[in-house]
C-alpha cells in the first residue's frame, strides 16, 4: 500500500494552497458584510479562472477540469481551510446537470457555468420537505407540451447570485418527482426572504416562491420521474466535498490553536505545557488524521468504481465522521484560545460557526447514520469495513461522472434521505 501523494496530486495540492491563500484575502470582507461586493466577486472569479481549479468535476470537453475524485478531494480539502464558505467561490456544476443535460441544456447552462459565466442553485428543500425530499409539495402541471410550476423553496444556497434554479417538482397528474432548469428571471419566480444564518457566508441562502411559472418541455432535466435519482447523485458528490472541507477546516483551526498554545503563557508557562491543553491538541490531531485517511481512501475507492449502494454508505460514513470531528476540533480550538477564540476576527471563531451546518446540509448526521445502518442490514459489514480488492487499473475519473454516480443514480436512492 502506498499512501503518499503522487506527483500529480502533490502539484494539485500546491496549486490549491496557492489559490486558498489568495482567497483568504477576502475573508475579512466576507465576515464584515456577510458576503462579497460585486467587485470582489468579479476579482475572485478571475483568480479562480487563473488557477484552473474551477469546474473540477466537469469533463474537459465541456470546459471543466476533468478531475478524478482523489484529485478533487486534495483540492477541496485545502479550500475547506477558508472561512465564510469562501470555498463556494471555486465553482463547480451540480452533479445532476452533469448527469442529465441534453446537448442544448449543456450549451445553455453547463458550459457557461464551467466558464464561470452563469450559475445554478439547487432548490430542493421546502418548508415541509427537508430530510425527506419525497414530501415536496411543489407541483408542475402539464400545459400542452410544457409545465406550470408552483411551490415554495427554502435555503437555496447561491440563490442570490444564481442565474437559474434546479427545481425539484412533482409532475401532475403523474405524481412524478422531476428536476427542472428554471431561469431565475422567468415570470413568477420570486425571492421572498433572505434569512440570516449562523455563519456569514460568501453568498446568501434565500427562499423562493414559484408562482405559476411557465416552462417548456426543454426545462426538464433528465427524465420525468427521474428527479429523486438526480438529487441523490448530487448529494453523493456534495457529501464527499463536505467531508473534505471539514478535514481542511479542522486542520486550520488546530494549527492556529497549537501556535497560540505555544505562545500564550499562563500559570507560569506556555499553555501547551499544561496537560489539559495537550489532551485537546492530541485528540484534535487524532481526529484529523483519522478523517483525512477515511476521506482520501473513500475518494480513491470511488475512483476505482464499485457497488454504488455500498459507496453511498461509505460516503455517508465519511461525511458523518469528518463533520462531527470538525465540530469537536474547532470547539477545542476555541477553548484553547479562551476569550480570544470568541472574537469574530479570529478565524477559529468563524470556523466554529461555519462547520456547524456541515452536520445539517446535504443530509443531516442522523440521515447519514440511517444510510450506514441500512447498508449493514442489506449487504452486511464487509463492504463497509474491509479494503476492497483492486478492481483494475482503469479507475473512473471526474469525466466519467455518469458511471461514477451509478448510471441513472437509481442505486443511490436506496436508503438515502430516509
Ligand atoms: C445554510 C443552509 C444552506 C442550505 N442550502 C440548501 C440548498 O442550496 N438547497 C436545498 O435544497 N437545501 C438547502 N439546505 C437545506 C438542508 O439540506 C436541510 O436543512 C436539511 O436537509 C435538513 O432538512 P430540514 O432542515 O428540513 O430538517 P428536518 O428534515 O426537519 O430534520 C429535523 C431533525 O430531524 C432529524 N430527522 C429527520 N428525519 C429523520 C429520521 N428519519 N430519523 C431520525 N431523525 C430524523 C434530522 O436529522 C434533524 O435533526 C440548506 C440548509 C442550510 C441551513
Amino acid at each position: 500500500m502506498d499512501f503518499s501523494l503522487s506527483p500529480r496530486l502533490g502539484e494539485l495540492k500546491e496549486r490549491a494552497v496557492d489559490l486558498a491563500r489568495k482567497i483568504k484575502e477576502y475573508e475579512d470582507e466576507c465576515e464584515a458584510r456577510n458576503g462579497l461586493s460585486a467587485q470582489s466577486r468579479d476579482a475572485l472569479r478571475q483568480t479562480v479562472l487563473a488557477s484552473g481549479l474551477q469546474a473540477m468535476n466537469a469533463p474537459v470537453e465541456w470546459g471543466g477540469a476533468g478531475f478524478g475524485w482523489s484529485e478533487q478531494v486534495v483540492v477541496e480539502e485545502e479550500l475547506g481551510t477558508l472561512t465564510n464558505g469562501l470555498w463556494a467561490a471555486v465553482w463547480r456544476p451540480t452533479a445532476a446537470a452533469l448527469l442529465a443535460c441534453t446537448p442544448e441544456q449543456r450549451e445553455r447552462y453547463l458550459i457557461p457555468e464551467n466558464r464561470g459565466e452563469r450559475f445554478g442553485a439547487r432548490a430542493i428543500t421546502e418548508p415541509d420537505a427537508g430530510s425527506d425530499p419525497r414530501r415536496i409539495a411543489t407541483v408542475a402541471r402539464r400545459t400542452g407540451d410544457g409545465y406550470r410550476i408552483s411551490g415554495e423553496k427554502w435555503f437555496v444556497t447561491l440563490g442570490d447570485v444564481a442565474d437559474y434554479l434546479l427545481v425539484l417538482a412533482v409532475v401532475q397528474p403523474d405524481a412524478a418527482p422531476t428536476m427542472f432548469l428554471v431561469d431565475k428571471d422567468t415570470p413568477g419566480v420570486r425571492m421572498t426572504a433572505t434569512p440570516h444564518y449562523t455563519h456569514n457566508f460568501a453568498y446568501e441562502h434565500p427562499h423562493f416562491v414559484l408562482d405559476e411559472v411557465e416552462v417548456g418541455p426543454e426545462a426538464v432535466l433528465g427524465e420525468v420521474g427521474g428527479g429523486l435519482a438526480l438529487v441523490q447523485a448530487t448529494f453523493f458528490e456534495e457529501r464527499v466535498l463536505v467531508a473534505a472541507h471539514a478535514v481542511g477546516a479542522a486542520e486550520r483551526a488546530l494549527g492556529l490553536a497549537a501556535d497560540w498554545a505555544r505562545e500564550r503563557v499562563q500559570g507560569g508557562r506556555p499553555i501547551i505545557e499544561h496537560q489539559l491543553i495537550q489532551a485537546m491538541l492530541a485528540d484534535s490531531a487524532t481526529d484529523i488524521a483519522l478523517n483525512r485517511t477515511l476521506v482520501y481512501r473513500l475518494a480513491w475507492e470511488i475512483d476505482q468504481g464499485g457497488d454504488m449502494r455500498t459507496l453511498s454508505a461509505k460516503v455517508a460514513m465519511a461525511k458523518l465522521s469528518a463533520t462531527e470531528a470538525a465540530g469537536r476540533v474547532v470547539d477545542r480550538a476555541v477553548q484553547i484560545f479562551g476569550g480570544r477564540g470568541y472574537v469574530r476576527d479570529n478565524p477559529v471563531e468563524r470556523l466554529y460557526r461555519d462547520v456547524r451546518v456541515d452536520r445539517i446540509w446535504m443530509g443531516t448526521s442522523e440521515v447519514q447514520r440511517l444510510m450506514i445502518a441500512k447498508e449493514i442490514d442489506k449487504r452486511g459489514l464487509p463492504g463497509l469495513l474491509r479494503f476492497p480488492v483492486a478492481y483494475g487499473t482503469e479507475g473512473a475519473t471526474g469525466t466519467d461522472v455518469p458511471d461514477a454516480l451509478g448510471g441513472s443514480g437509481e442505486a443511490l436512492l436506496e436508503g438515502a434521505g430516509r
